[in-house]
């Protein structure tokens, strides 16, 4: 049993819903949580309406009724969306209303389900939730995603030990990458810990670098070119109603977008890569004019290759990360087996999709305009990380001049 474990539960709480969220008073929020997250979902519930919250929409989720579903209903299902839905998708829109995903659920939920079905359901979902995704996508309306350890995501990472001692251990990571401590300051770390971020990310809006050259002794030797009007992002985000709110707990990255057709050489894998229940590891992606041309990997290649070729995008970049060795979910050294927590380990790249938010101007952009000024687009977004304890990054100016940005895998200013 985890020390303190309802003060620290209370602690993640409030995180999620003051810091992720921050609902405001009269505000509508939406929470998904499977039931197995219980616990945590009701104190988050209460203190949005300790916020004021208007009323509060929870919706539960029950990971064994979703695979029954997947596996026994009738096909047709999976290729309509009901009305009832949808209407309370265009009310979500319409009363802006804040979300929060609370994820807990097997790692394994869906193994074994016709993938047919699952891309039907996708499918069906995706008009009827469109005006409200693209709220949440240009960050209009506030979201957050937090994650909650169950018994089948703590075995996943902790195979070797019994389920309680797993789960335990696994509760522990969590609060640590979380900065909770059971001291109740959490939100105080956060503001403190989002406000260096933003200040490293306006340094680096400040430097107006027309490429980055990524060097260790693992043999990354890459150049990757930035569009012009790029911007670093870091921690929170603002509404256009100016209300902070911070999509990802835990972070410790600040990001941009690549300019998809300037990336050059090769770039080899520092932890490895997680694919839907699949490890691939050790391995090096080769670029040309921002293609990868070549990929290789000693353990799960195709899978890779595969990754790569799902679409015309998936071959180009689309995030460039930087996150210093010393974060904790590095000296954690657990792999996660999970986007949220992982990709704060280490610096990273992404293949796929960009994301908006990093161009300047993008709001009042079309997709043809966002990918002419350099941005990518694909249904895919992979991170796969490449921050090694010796990486050096040397930032190249649009006047010329270079300015150290990593040394020794760390932010050199
Ligand atoms: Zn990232
Ligand atoms: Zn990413």
């Amino acid at each position: 049993m985890i020390k303190d474990f309802e003060s620290k539960l209370e602690e993640y709480a409030h995180l999620l819903v003051d810091i992720g969220m921050n609902v405001q008073p009269g505000q509508t929020p939406r929470i998904t949580a499977s039931v197995d997250c219980a616990g945590l979902a009701r104190k988050c519930v209460r203190i949005c309406y300790e916020r004021g919250a208007k009323d509060v929409i929870m919706d539960w989720t029950d990971g064994f009724v979703t695979r029954q579903r997947y596996l026994h209903a009738d096909s047709s299902v999976f290729s309509e969306f009901p009305g009832y839905l949808a209407e309370k998708f265009s009310f979500m829109a319409q009363e802006k209303c804040p979300v929060l995903s609370i994820a807990g659920d097997d790692p394994a939920l869906l193994s074994g389900v016709d993938p047919l079905r699952i891309r039907a359901q996708q499918k069906a979902a995706s008009l009827p939730r469109k005006a409200f995704n693209e709220l949440l996508m240009s960050n209009r309306i506030q979201w957050a995603v937090g994650a909650h350890p169950v018994l089948p995501w703590a075995h996943a990472v902790f195979p070797g030990l019994d389920p309680e001692s797993a789960l335990d251990m696994l509760w522990d990571a969590v609060f640590t990458a979380c900065r909770i401590t059971g001291d109740g300051k959490a939100v105080e770390r956060w503001e403190a810990h989002l406000s260096s971020l933003s200040e490293k990310a306006s340094v680096l809006n400040s430097l107006d670098l027309k490429e980055l050259r990524y060097t260790n002794s693992l043999g990354t030797d890459l150049v990757i070119g930035l569009p012009e009007g790029h911007v670093w992002v870091g921690g929170s985000d603002d509404t256009d109603g100016g209300i902070t709110f911070l999509p990802n707990i835990p972070t410790e990255e600040i990001f941009t977008a690549p300019h998809r057709l300037k990336v050059d050489g090769i770039v080899y894998s520092a932890m490895p890569l997680s694919l839907e229940g699949n490890i691939i590891d050790n391995f090096s992606i080769r670029f040309e004019r921002g293609k990868i041309v070549e990929v290789h990997a000693e353990k799960g290649e195709y899978l890779l290759k595969e990754a790569v070729a799902l679409d015309d995008g998936a071959s180009y970049l689309g995030e460039v990360a930087l996150v210093p060795f010393d974060s904790p979910i590095r000296k954690s050294g657990i792999m996660f087996l999970n986007t949220l927590f992982d990709e704060n380990a280490s610096c990273h790249l992404a293949f796929g999709s960009s994301y908006p938010e990093n161009l300047k101007g993008s709001g009042d952009m079309s997709k043809d305009e966002l990918i002419e000024h350099g941005l990518n687009d694909s249904i895919t977004h992979v991170d796969f990380m490449v921050g090694t304890q010796d990486l050096s990054i040397e930032g190249i100016r649009r006047d010329g001049t270079s300015v150290a940005i990593f040394r020794d895998g760390s932010f050199a200013f």
